[in-house]
């Protein structure tokens, strides 16, 4: 009886997380990979979904994003995939460089819907979407074109590019070198209020 009572509460967890994907407009493959559930069974439920009352959301077709360099490009992104990155470490979906084991299957996908729900309740406008989560969280796993490190002066986690020239520093200490010298310290980014970046 044990058994199929793990069974049924883990089928229900699978549906309930396949549930908070379809919220978060994943794609159906992206649905599959992590929930185990079939394409057919994904269909049924956003059906069910949509019949229950539920707002119609956008239903991407083709390929999930895959540029590990989208993370780079503005300060905001690399504010904000930081910010992710770091609620990911403490779900335990990402080890963040301390050799624990990361969660796996189901347990990985409830986390990772957790994480994402809790980077949108701190983001007033997110940047970074769920199929964009989806690809930090594997690009960090793999940790090869991007990586969980630390700002050189302060420590906070920061997601880095290996192969970047210079080590990346968060937004706060870059701006405090620069309030140091003078002559580019000409802005104040918008971002700098974020998560890694508030003012003690
Ligand atoms: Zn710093």
């Amino acid at each position: 009886m044990r058994i199929s009572d793990d069974r049924y509460s883990r089928d229900r967890l699978r549906l309930d997380i396949a549930m908070h994907f379809i919220r978060f407009e994943a794609r159906t493959h992206t649905t599959r990979q992590w929930t185990g559930l079939t394409d057919d069974r994904i269909r049924k439920l956003y059906r069910a979904y949509l019949q229950d009352g539920g707002r119609r959301v956008a239903r991407h077709r083709g390929k999930s994003p895959r540029q590990s360099a989208f993370f780079m490009r503005t300060a905001r992104l690399r504010q904000e995939a930081a910010a992710l990155a770091s609620i990911c470490c403490l779900l335990g979906l990402l080890d963040g460089g301390t050799g624990a084991r990361p969660a796996a299957g189901v347990t990985r996908a409830a986390a990772l819907c957790q994480a994402y729900e809790t980077y949108r309740s701190l983001v007033s406008m997110p940047a970074i979407s769920f199929e964009h989560a989806v690809l930090l969280v594997e690009t960090l796993a793999r940790g090869q074109e991007l990586r969980c490190g630390g700002c050189p002066d302060c420590g906070v986690l920061l997601v880095t590019d290996p192969y970047a020239l210079h080590p990346a520093r968060c937004v706060r200490c870059a701006e405090g070198e620069a309030a140091d010298n003078p002559a580019p310290a000409r802005h104040r980014s918008r971002t700098a209020q974020l998560a890694g970046s508030a003012q003690p």
